[in-house]
């Protein structure tokens, strides 16, 4: 099903975000075709009594006028340039940017505004973009994440209908990296019994590693209200034996420690296996607290 692109104009491009790493973002596109089973924007749309279900990621919605919109905003006297954080709840590199380019427009504004910028994405068109980054980068802090949960092409496929392969991100990373541009890669959501077997992570840190990332950064999923029961539907169709055991795992939305620290502390121990360093002059800590990006949209 080819999905409803509305071209609609925004009014304001930058949110304020409270408690986050940043005070900032920024989304060109609202929905993403790349619906992901476990997307944590599922549980906003539910809020916003927008589909959550099937039917997420069939309408995306395009700010049409955003580069100019943000250029006004950068403009003022009041901007301190501080981070603004790209992506945080829709992809920016979706298949939509090819032909709109309107996050190459907005990362050509904040270029000219001097003002530090991270991007989350997991779209390989971004290389594209590359002669801007590198602007951006040589003007003020550039940081782009690459999300690689997995290098497991099965769950890869099973799980992220819409992405383009996990080996295609790391290509990009190479290249961004090679740019001179800071590129890592953020291993989320990891899903236990299916991505978090010892030689699954240390694939995905390893193959980090190999093509110059950065840093590396890991989350173990949460399943919010609206992700969940997509992500539950999806499992009963895919590994119904894992059904059971996620559903005690999910009562709440967030894992017990006792599963999730074990997996996060593999994942660094393998940082420092493989000789990662993280290189970055300032943090920006592992994805958003869902409960926060309703205010990032
Ligand atoms: S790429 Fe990100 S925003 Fe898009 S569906 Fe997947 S998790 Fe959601």
């Amino acid at each position: 099903m080819r999905p409803e692109y509305r071209e609609e104009p925004c009014r304001s491009a930058l949110n304020r975000v409270q408690g986050m790493p940043f005070k900032w973002s920024l989304n060109p596109y609202m929905g993403c075709v790349h619906r992901c089973t476990f997307c944590y924007v599922r549980s906003f749309e539910l809020r916003a009594d927008r589909p959550a279900d099937g039917r997420y990621g069939r309408t995306i919605r395009v700010k049409i006028n955003i580069p100019a919109v943000l250029r006004r905003e950068l403009a003022r006297r009041t901007w301190q340039r501080e981070l603004v954080a790209i992506g945080a709840a829709t992809d920016p590199y979706q298949p939509a940017e090819g032909r709109y380019r309107l996050t190459r427009g907005c990362l050509e504004a904040l270029r000219d505004a001097r003002t530090p910028l991270s991007i989350v994405t997991r779209g390989p068109m971004i290389i594209r973009d590359v002669d801007v980054l590198q602007e951006a980068a040589r003007r003020a802090e550039v940081e782009i994440n690459f999300s690689v949960p997995t290098l497991d092409m099965d769950v890869w496929r099973r799980t992220e209908p819409g992405t383009a392969p996990p080996r295609q991100r790391l290509r990009a990373v190479r290249t961004l990296v090679d740019a001179g541009i800071r590129a890592g890669v953020g291993m989320a959501p990891i899903l236990p019994g299916l991505t978090d077997a010892p030689d699954q992570l240390a694939t995905v840190v390893r193959a980090a590693r190999d093509a110059g990332a950065t840093h590396v950064w890991c989350n173990v999923v949460h399943l919010q209200p609206g992700t969940r029961e997509h992500f539950f539907e999806s499992l009963e169709r895919e590994w119904p034996e894992l059904l059971p055991r996620y559903r005690e795992m999910f009562e709440r939305t967030y894992l017990d420690r006792k599963i999730a620290d074990p997996i996060r502390a593999q994942v660094a121990a393998l940082r420092k296996e493989f000789g990662i360093e993280d290189r970055r002059t300032y943090k920006l800590e592992p994805p958003p607290d869902p409960e926060q990006l309703s205010l990032a949209v």
